[in-house]
């Protein structure tokens, strides 16, 4: 339920509405809005009546959040989502622009492309140190060894740090080097996962499920803020449809529904979404013309070589013009890159 207080009702009146509902064992969480606090009640109160609360002093209403997911949606929460993750402010006019390689695969190759993408006008690096393989008998990453070269080379050009979380275990050691933790498209519904990196100060990248329903992702979304962390950033990476020219099929319509329903930051990945280089850009362009808050984009200097998705890498002069008409397209809708 969701317990609007009055303008003005006062600090002491926000803490006994709360306590009384956390009393009645509800998990209670408040955001304040233009001097208005929203107190989200979660879970399985006993001995509460509504028609009470309402009487309570200070409350203005109490109302039913009409969807499954509570703390990710708009009526919990009304005003956008900003997560600060190095330079970049992302959910707000500013798009966040994520590049690098799929896998760290040594020195010299993180090196170069860092320095490329940050030419080009990225603020945030990617690249996969644990990466979830089909097949086992691919590159499997190179672990933490990856995570420190991903690190320095961030470094060495102001970038912040995005890397793939693929268990629990893993959580601690990846949040140690990388500024927002990825959880992958096969891992949105690991529930263990999603309760660990709610336990993590660090943002999480949580990419939609190769066959999740938005709902379902939101969902998942919800896992993460319950277990105290709200610092969730979607990602549309394509889901599997019956189409077989792409790699997967890329869902904007993903972006104005979760942008209705959310609160919560969403960005676009068409490397992943395509699979295929042509067809990156003309996709990346249409995510943020459809309102997305970033992209995150693969990007490999030598791509015929890549140790795992050089068919959708762009060549860094492909990311640079990229990144030049994204920033046309940002200024039409007032935005900025
Ligand atoms: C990736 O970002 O390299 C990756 C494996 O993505 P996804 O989980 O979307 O397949
Ligand atoms: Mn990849």
């Amino acid at each position: 339920m969701l317990v609007l207080l009055k303008k003005g009702a006062g600090e002491t009146v926000a803490s006994d509405v709360a306590g009384r509902l956390r009393m009645a064992g509800f998990s209670v969480h408040r955001t304040d809005h233009d001097g208005q606090v929203r107190i989200g009640a979660v879970g399985d109160g006993a001995g509460v009546e509504w028609d009470e609360v309402r009487r309570w002093p200070g409350v203005e209403s109490v109302a039913r959040i009409p969807v499954p997911f509570k703390l990710a949606s708009r009526a919990f929460h009304p005003h956008d989502t900003v997560i600060t993750v190095g330079r970049c402010a992302i959910g707000s006019d500013q798009l966040a622009l994520m590049a690098g390689p799929c896998s760290v695969e040594g020195e010299e190759q993180v090196f170069r492309i860092a320095a490329a993408v940050a030419e080009a006008g990225a603020t945030v690096m990617r690249g996969g140190a644990y990466k979830p393989r089909t097949s086992p008998y691919s590159f499997q990453g190179l672990g933490e060894e990856g995570l420190r070269l991903l690190r320095r080379a961030a470094d060495a050009h102001d970038l912040a740090v995005v890397s793939e979380v693929m268990d629990t275990q893993q959580v601690e050691l990846v949040a140690r080097y990388a500024d927002v933790l990825q959880v992958g498209a096969r891992n949105m519904q690991n529930y263990s996962l999603l309760r660990e990196v709610g336990h993590s100060t660090k943002p999480v990248l949580l990419k939609r499920g190769l066959a999740a329903t938005i709902e379902e992702w939101l969902m998942s979304a919800e896992h993460v803020i319950s277990h105290g962390n709200a610092q969730v950033i979607l990602c549309e990476r394509g889901i599997r449809t019956f189409e077989t020219y792409t790699r997967n099929t890329l869902d904007l319509n993903a972006i104005p529904v979760v942008k209705e329903l959310s609160h919560l930051p969403v960005i676009v990945d068409p490397s992943h979404g395509t699979g295929l280089r042509d067809k990156v850009a003309p996709m990346a362009r249409a995510a943020i013309a459809a309102g997305a808050d970033g992209l995150i984009i693969e990007v490999h200097h030598d791509p015929d070589h890549a140790l795992s998705d050089g068919v959708q890498s762009l060549w860094p002069e492909q990311y640079a013009g990229l990144v030049q008409q994204i920033a046309t397209i940002a200024a039409v809708l007032g935005r900025r890159l």
